[in-house]
């Protein structure tokens, strides 16, 4: 059998594509037999991790691409870099545990919770982002048309869900039972990071009835890292440096804390 019917017999892509680059290195460097299958097979090997990365972040429907090293910790004192640094070892994500976001628009909760997730996919695990919003239309629409458990199925599978925005809308008595059902499913299953810009104190409010809200925040942070963010938001400072805006009046307690 010739090479490359044998590449393409073992769908070894990447090995095929790269294959005279690595025998030419190989001759110039003088390697031995064992050392230029190695190099093949790493050749093969790292081809198809980056594939699968690829793969699973075009499926993750996130809504823009940045990474943890482009998060400026140095501009939100209030994040605790050693929790960071846990988060992004991913072992949250083996042990099924949540990550809540908590703070004000701005401050930087979806750009951690979009980094954490392409973290874990480059680790090999599903991911999936959806705006609470956007979970709540699937849900409802499944409801509608009678696949409403499959649906719910479907979402336990994601090793990693981010669900963005909770608060921004309140859910009706219907909506926040649908939720609690999805929280349910994935509890000690899978893992979930959420970002709001509400405290707990007021999820009662954002799912329209304290009972639900009590059980969905049960279940969510049994297992969970809460980060609170406090401060300024990035998008504003960006603002304020090219000059479009002023100084913020800092409140009198702040100012008291800073000492
Ligand atoms: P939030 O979800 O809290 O409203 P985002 O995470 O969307 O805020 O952040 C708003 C914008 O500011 C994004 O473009 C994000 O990349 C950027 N940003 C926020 N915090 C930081 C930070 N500490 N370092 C770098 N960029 C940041
Ligand atoms: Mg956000």
């Amino acid at each position: 059998m010739q090479l490359d019917n044998l590449f393409s017999a073992l769908k070894l892509d990447h090995l095929a594509a790269q294959c005279d680059a690595i025998l030419e290195q190989a001759a110039k460097k003088d390697l031995g037999y064992r050392e230029v299958l190695t190099e093949a097979l790493a050749c093969e090997w790292a081809g198809r991790k980056q594939r699968g990365t690829e793969s699973r972040l075009s499926q993750a429907r996130l809504p823009w691409i940045k990474t943890l090293e482009q998060f400026d910790l140095a501009f939100q004192p209030s994040i605790d870099r050693k929790v960071i640094r846990d988060l992004s070892s991913l072992s949250f994500v083996g042990r099924a545990e949540n990550v809540v976001l908590l703070g004000p628009p701005g401050v930087g909760k979806t750009h951690p919770a979009i980094a954490l997730a392409i973290k874990a996919a480059e680790a090999g695990n599903r991911i999936l982002f959806l705006t609470l919003e956007q979970l709540m239309t699937k849900l409802s629409r499944a409801r509608q048309e009678n696949r409403l458990e499959r649906q719910l199925q479907q979402l336990t599978y994601p090793k990693l869900l981010v669900l963005d925005e909770i608060g921004y809308l309140p859910l009706s008595r219907d909506e926040a039972s649908l939720f609690f059902r999805l929280v349910a499913r994935r509890y000690e299953k899978a893992s979930m990071i959420l970002t709001s810009n509400k405290s707990y104190v007021d999820w009662g409010e954002i799912f329209g009835d304290t009972v639900l809200a009590t059980a969905i925040l049960d279940r969510l942070l049994h297992h969970a890292t809460t980060i609170n963010i406090k401060g300024e938001s990035y998008r504003l400072k960006e603002k304020r440096k090219a000059g479009l805006l002023n100084e913020p009046e800092v409140p009198a307690e702040e100012t008291a804390n800073q000492g």
